[in-house]
């Protein structure tokens, strides 16, 4: 639990370019990705409060769920083993049970997340629907004894509550302030801290505008604006563009950022400075949330598709 205890603050980093330059606009990466080497970025901040509450009520057991490539399974996965609970992930996709061994040697984030003790259990995608569904959850208690149920993505207000402590005093000098959002419960923790005079913008790791709602559900104040045209087609799907990026970003910056969240926001980001969108002279503080250890998944796939790969 101690590593939860400490009130963690990230660096900022500013990155400093010709076109930045030229465009008047500063922009500085906060980086949350560098916060713990294991329950990396927002993640770690989702989970904080919600291990609390679970070691409150003398329930040693966590349970939640994810796909293939979660971060957040991951994430639970090694909070849990600092913490001594019992982790079991909920995995989407029951062709991943057939030959687990298979599985594990050639998913990296399943391999860790067995690695720290997680308990793995498959199900097939109609099950994986039902998971915000009593009779379901009930089932899982009767297979795995009684737990605490953390949903999909880690999203509750447990996690909101720790997202509002990734803004800290000296980030209030920033007018915008950049997230990517998949659930939409990190960037509620950002609005929730955010000051009135400023700015939040929500990138869409996902196509549609459901997250209005999933937001609006989290957030006190309409300080914010959901940007969903940078998702390259939709959650997970990537092209040459966004790597090519990715890669000339890390070049030119010494930051990696990861395929399915931040890369695409820092794109949309430059996009938008490139059209205008922002004032001259405003200060962009963009929240590089981690993920990074989705990238060797990322490039497994790349490799069969024969795209270019993420360099790390
Ligand atoms: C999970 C994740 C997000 C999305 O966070 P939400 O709270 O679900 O919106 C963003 N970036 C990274 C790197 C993530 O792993």
């Amino acid at each position: 639990m101690d590593f939860f205890s400490t009130k963690a603050h990230s660096p900022n980093h500013s990155i400093s370019s010709p076109f930045l330059q030229a465009q008047n606009i500063s922009l500085v990466v906060k980086r949350e990705d560098v916060l713990h080497p294991q329950v990396s970025g927002n993640k770690f901040r989702k989970l904080k409060y919600n291990i609390e509450e679970a070691i409150k009520n003398g329930n040693h057991k966590i349970l939640t769920f994810g796909g293939a490539f979660s971060n957040h399974i991951a994430a639970t996965a090694a909070a849990g083993k600092l913490c001594n609970i019992q982790t079991i992930g909920v995995i989407r996709g029951e062709e991943l049970a057939k030959d687990v061994s298979k599985t594990l040697a050639t998913n990296p984030t399943l391999r860790f997340a067995t690695e720290q003790g997680m308990v793995l259990h498959f199900v097939d995608r109609a099950s994986y629907r039902q998971k915000n569904e009593l009779e379901f959850i009930n089932e899982l208690k009767a297979k795995f004894g009684e737990f605490y149920l953390i949903p999909e993505g880690g999203a509750n207000e447990l996690a909101v509550k720790g997202c509002e402590e990734i803004l800290d005093k000296k980030d209030e000098q920033y007018d915008v302030i950049c997230c990517s959002s998949g659930t939409g419960t990190t960037v509620a923790g950002i609005i929730n801290s955010s000051k009135k005079n400023q700015r939040v913008l929500s990138f869409s790791a996902l196509q549609g505008n459901f997250l209005t709602k999933e937001i609006q559900k989290y957030a006190n104040t309409p300080n914010w604006e959901l940007i969903s045209h940078y998702t390259f087609g939709g959650y997970a799907k990537v092209n040459t563009t966004l790597i090519q990026f990715i890669n000339s970003f890390n070049q030119e910056h010494g930051i990696l950022l990861d395929p399915i969240y931040t890369g695409k926001m820092i794109f949309g980001i430059f996009d938008l400075i490139k059209q205008n969108y922002f004032a001259m002279g405003t200060k962009i503080l963009a929240i590089h949330t981690g993920g990074i250890q989705g990238i060797s998944g990322m490039n497994a796939q790349l490799k069969k598709k024969g795209l270019p790969l993420i360099d790390i």
